[in-house]
C-alpha cells in the first residue's frame, strides 16, 4: 500500500515545536501503523536572512533580553499585526515552502509553529494542492495571534482556554478541536518501578531526586538554581538537564558540589520520560511541553521562570489549579525544594502528584493523529 505523506512544519525556536512534531509523528505511527510517511521540516532554517536567522537568534534573545521579547510579543499579538508579520515573512519563506512542497508532495500538511501558518497554507493552495492543512497550537493559553489561520481545515488546541481565545480571534468554531498538548505517547504508559529506573539511569535508587530543566535550550538562571538546590540542606540528588546549552554542561561539570549531595549533569536527552519518572519534583521554566509532560508523569512542578507573553498563562494556570509553585530567586527556589521534600510534606506531595495526573492528557498525540487521519477520509470537507 502506498503510504500517505504527512509533512510536519516546525522550527527550532526552543525545543517545544520539534518535540511536538516528534510526538505527533509517533502518534501517527502508533495509531496507524504503516499508513503514513512522516516528513518533519524546518522551513525557517532554510530561509534567507533575516528569517533564516530567527531560529538561531531566538535562544539568545529570550535568555538575555526577555523583556524585549515579551514587549514585541505583546505588541504584535493582534490579528492585524499578525497579518502584517505573515506578509513580512512572504518573500523569504514562500520560495522555501514551494521547494519543500514540490519535493515532499504531501497528502497532508500540518504546522506546529505560529510563524508557519498563513504562508504555509497560501503557498500550498497556490500550488494547486488540495492536501488538508492543519495547525496544532502548542501554547497552552496565551497563544499568539499568528497561530490562528481561519483557512486551516483543522485547528487543534491544547486547552479550552486556548479554544476560547481562538474563537475570540475569529476562528470558525467548526474547525476547532481541543485535543491536548502533543507529548510523546510513551508518557501514556504506566510509570515504571522508580527504584529500578533510577538504578538504570545510574542514580541512587533511594535518594530524593530533583530534576532541573530550562526547556530545550537550557534557559534561565540554571547555574545559580543548581547551586541553590544542591546547598538546600537535604541529602538529595539533583539531575540537571541542560538541553542544547553546551556551555551550561561545561560550566556545571566543573562546579564543586557539597558533600552528601550528588549532581548529575546532562546535555540534550532523548528519554525525558525516564528522567521525569525517576524524579520526585521538577524545577523548570514554564514551557508548555515540559509542563504537560511533567503532569503526565505525575510530577509536582516548581517553576523558576517563564517567557513573558506566551508562557504567562501557563504559570497562572498551574498556580490557580494548585498544580505548581513559583519562585523567582534561586534561594527561594532552594527553600521551596527543601520544604516540599521534607518528610512531613510526604502526604501533601502525594496529593500534588495525584492532582498532576488528573490534569494530564497523556494520549493527546494519539487523539491528534486520529483527527488528522480524519481529514483524509472521503467524508471530510476536502476529501482524501
Ligand atoms: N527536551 C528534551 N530533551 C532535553 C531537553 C528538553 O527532549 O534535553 C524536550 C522536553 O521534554 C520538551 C521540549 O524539549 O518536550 C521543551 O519544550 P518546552 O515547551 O517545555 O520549552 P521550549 O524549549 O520550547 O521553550
Amino acid at each position: 500500500m502506498t503510504r500517505q505523506r504527512c509533512l510536519i512544519l516546525m522550527a527550532d525556536t526552543g525545543g517545544g515545536h520539534r518535540a511536538a512534531a516528534r510526538a505527533i509523528h509517533e502518534g501517527l505511527d502508533l495509531a496507524f501503523p504503516d499508513r503514513f510517511e512522516v516528513i518533519v521540516s524546518d522551513p525557517l532554517a532554510a530561509a534567507v536572512w533575516p528569517i533564516g536567522g530567527f531560529g538561531r537568534g531566538y535562544g539568545p534573545l529570550v535568555q538575555h533580553l526577555p523583556e524585549l521579547y515579551g514587549a514585541a510579543w505583546h505588541r504584535s499579538d493582534g490579528m492585524r499585526a499578525a497579518a502584517a508579520l505573515h506578509a513580512a515573512l512572504r518573500p523569504g519563506l514562500d520560495p522555501v515552502l514551494r521547494r519543500l512542497y514540490a519535493e515532499a508532495r504531501p497528502d497532508l500538511v500540518l504546522s506546529v509553529h505560529p510563524m508557519l501558518t498563513r504562508r504555509a497554507q497560501r503557498v500550498l493552495r497556490a500550488g494547486g494542492s488540495l492536501a488538508p492543512f492543519a495547525v496544532v497550537v502548542t501554547d497552552l493559553f496565551d497563544a499568539h495571534a499568528m497561530w490562528f489561520e481561519p483557512e486551516a481545515e483543522l485547528c487543534a488546541l491544547p486547552t479550552e482556554g486556548a479554544a476560547a481565545l481562538a474563537r475570540r480571534r475569529g476562528m470558525p468554531a467548526d474547525r476547532l478541536r481541543v485535543l491536548g498538548q502533543p507529548i510523546r505517547p510513551c508518557f501514556a504508559a504506566a510509570a515504571p518501578d522508580q527504584t529500578a529506573l533510577r538504578a538504570n539511569l545510574g542514580l541512587d535508587p533511594l535518594r530524593a531526586t530533583v530534576l532541573l530543566t530550562g526547556g530545550g535550550d537550557g534557559l534561565g538562571r540554571m547555574p545559580a538554581l543548581a547551586r541553590g538546590i544542591a546547598h538546600c540542606g537535604l541529602p538529595l540528588q539533583l539531575v540537571v538537564i541542560a538541553g542544547r546549552n553546551r556551555g551550561l554542561v561545561d560550566r556545571l561539570s566543573r562546579e564543586p558540589w557539597p558533600s552528601g549531595v550528588s549532581v548529575e549533569v546532562r546535555g540534550f536527552v532523548d528519554n525525558m520520560v525516564d528522567w521525569m519518572h525517576a524524579a520526585d519534583l521538577i524545577v523548570t521554566k514554564a514551557g508548555p511541553g515540559t509542563i504537560m509532560e511533567a503532569l503526565a508523569a505525575g510530577l509536582p512542578i516548581l517553576l523558576h521562570g517563564y517567557l513573558p507573553g506566551q508562557e504567562e498563562g501557563n504559570l497562572r494556570y498551574l498556580i490557580e489549579h494548585d498544580l505548581g509553585d513559583y519562585a523567582e530567586r534561586p534561594e527561594a527556589i532552594a527553600a521551596r525544594v527543601a520544604h516540599w521534600l521534607a518528610p512531613e510534606q510526604a502526604a501533601a506531595l502525594l496529593a500534588w502528584r495525584r492532582r498532576a495526573l488528573s490534569a494530564a492528557r497523556p494520549a493527546a498525540a494519539l487523539d491528534i493523529a486520529t483527527a488528522l487521519a480524519g481529514l483524509l477520509e472521503p467524508t471530510s470537507k476536502l476529501g482524501g
